[in-house]
C-alpha cells in the first residue's frame, strides 16, 4: 500500500475531532468530505450536531470547507444550510484544487487538515496537498454503485492501516 493512502490520524467521526486537537496542531482551515463523513448519502441537510460543531470551530478562528467529489446541487444545498463554502466535483485524489485554494488564502499546507472516510480519495488528496490527514469511519453502510471500485480498495487499505497500526488511532486513546 502506498504511503499517500495512509492518514496521520484516525477518528470515529469528523465531528469527534476536538476543536482543541486542531488548535494544538495549528490548523487554520479544515477541508471535509461530505458523503459518509458529515452526512449519509440520503441526508440532504446538516444535522444540528454538525452545525454546532462547525460553529465551535469558527469561534476558534478555524475555517471549515466542504470538499466533495459529488455533484454541485447536493454539495451546494448542504453547504449553504451549514453556512460554509464548498467545492464539488473535485475528482479527489487530484489535489490541484487544494493546492490552489491553500495558496490563494495565504496559508501553508501544514495549517490545513483534510478529513474524510476514504483513503483512496480523501486521504490521498490531503496527503498530496501536504495537509494533515484524518480518516474517519463511514457514517453508514449505504454506498452508491459508482463508489464501489474505490470502496473495495478502501476497505483493503483501511484493514491494513488498522492491522499494522500505520496511523495514530485516536478512536481508542491515541494508540499507534
Ligand atoms: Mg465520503
Amino acid at each position: 500500500m502506498r504511503k499517500k493512502y495512509i492518514p496521520d490520524f484516525l477518528f470515529s467521526r469528523a465531528i469527534d475531532v476536538p476543536v482543541s486537537f486542531y488548535l494544538e496542531h495549528n490548523i487554520k482551515a479544515v477541508f471535509s468530505d461530505l458523503d459518509n463523513t458529515l452526512a449519509a448519502y440520503h441526508e440532504p441537510l446538516p444535522s444540528q450536531e454538525v452545525k454546532d460543531y462547525v460553529a465551535a470551530l469558527k469561534e476558534q478562528g478555524i475555517d471549515f470547507y466542504i470538499a466533495s467529489n459529488n455533484r454541485g446541487k447536493r454539495v451546494n444545498e448542504y453547504s449553504k444550510a451549514l453556512g460554509v463554502e464548498c467545492a464539488s466535483m473535485l475528482f479527489k485524489p487530484f489535489a490541484l484544487f487544494f493546492k490552489r485554494f491553500i495558496k490563494s488564502r495565504g496559508l501553508s499546507p501544514i495549517q490545513c487538515a483534510m478529513v474524510g472516510d476514504q483513503t483512496v480519495t480523501d486521504v490521498a488528496a490531503g496527503n498530496k496537498a501536504g495537509c494533515l490527514t484524518i480518516l474517519v469511519e463511514h457514517l453508514s453502510e449505504e454506498k452508491p454503485i459508482w463508489t464501489k471500485i474505490n470502496s473495495s480498495r478502501d476497505d483493503r487499505y483501511r484493514k491494513k492501516i488498522m492491522a499494522d497500526k500505520l496511523s495514530v488511532d485516536l478512536r481508542s486513546g491515541g494508540k499507534k
